[in-house]
């Protein structure tokens, strides 16, 4: 689960850019268009599985999950919800999710016990979510000798003013964990929901309509962002993209993959993504929205943002019936 709507006013241009590098064409690039190297790195948040408790649906879903990402030959990191472990007293089965991930040699990070937002959660009941979010997850990366080393903040929500948000990242940095910030985020999420409602349908027609309008608007979440990067710092920066743990990705992430790669993109680790010094951005914004960490480096530089894409309606009205 993500954030409401973002609440960012807009106008400006945004100027889709490209640099120009001395590297091969990406496939993806219209004829002429100036050659790029692009790097981003994938997160997936809500492990084990967003939405769906069923223990066989999750267990679909993880399997075809780490399969496709595993096929890809890409980095990719979780993000844990433990809670989600304890259901039923099968912990010991809800922990064989996660240890999938590790079997293949992913990365496990804390995105807190039950999935709280900063905004409205009480720092102290919100950092012992925080201690509460990878037990189990470091017990399983103590296998091969790593431990838990990222935090995602659930909704992106980095807290309701200016106080709550340094306490919690002072905090956090002494508990031992780094922010995982993401620069391509996206309302995935909406698509995500429409791909389970049209499963339990049974509607397999609309299934692969949900999921082709889903790479497009990927592809077109992309262009925004780059173009975003490319105004606030002048360069390709090195991004970092925020998807869930679903249906959706686990049956088409290989088609997203090859979106991405088609405009350039190299997938790398969150850590080889994180050395891009544009991460050491001025970050100021607090609040209620959810948002890209572009759109606060922005925000804090006084820039006005250029609105970013919307879902398809008739995905929403798939998504969210009779609204
Ligand atoms: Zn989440």
């Amino acid at each position: 689960m993500r954030r409401p709507a973002l609440l960012v006013a807009v106008v400006a241009a945004v100027v889709g850019a490209a640099c120009a590098q001395p590297t091969p064409p990406a496939s993806g690039d219209a004829p002429g268009e100036p050659a790029v190297e692009r790097t981003i790195a994938l997160t997936v948040d809500d492990l084990p599985v967003g939405r769906g408790h069923g223990l066989a649906h999750q267990q679909r879903v993880t399997r075809d999950l780490v399969r496709r990402i595993t096929e890809a030959g890409v980095p990719a990191i979780g993000f844990v919800n433990e809670g989600k472990l304890f259901v039923d007293d099968r912990i010991e089965t809800r922990a064989d999710l996660l240890r999938q991930w590790v079997d293949a040699g992913l990365d496990l990070g804390n995105h807190t016990y039950g999935h709280p937002s900063l905004f409205d959660t009480p720092l102290a009941e919100f950092q012992d979510q925080v201690r509460r979010g990878d037990v189990v997850t470091n017990e399983l990366l103590a296998v091969r000798g790593d431990s838990v080393r990222y935090f995602r903040h659930p909704f992106l929500n980095v807290g309701p003013d200016r106080e709550t948000k340094d306490a919690f990242e002072a905090w956090l940095e002494d508990y031992g964990l780094t922010i995982a910030p993401v620069t391509h985020d996206n309302a995935e999420y909406v698509y995500a929901l429409a791909y389970d409602r049209a499963i339990e349908a049974g509607d397999a027609t609309l299934q692969a309509r949900i999921a082709e309008a889903y790479v497009a608007y990927m592809d077109s979440t992309a262009a925004y962002f780059e173009g975003l990067a490319d105004e606030l710092f002048g360069r390709e920066m090195a991004h970092v993209l925020l998807i869930h743990a679903n249906a959706l990705n686990a049956d088409h992430l290989d088609r997203l993959i090859a979106m991405f790669r088609g405009r350039g993109y190299r997938f790398v680790s969150l850590d080889e993504a994180l050395e891009d010094p544009a991460y050491a951005s001025e970050d100021t914004y607090t609040g209620r929205a959810g948002m890209s960490w572009l759109q606060r480096w922005a925000i804090a530089r006084g820039l006005r943002l250029e609105s970013e894409p919307v879902p398809d309606p008739w995905v929403e009205d798939v998504a969210y019936p009779g609204r």
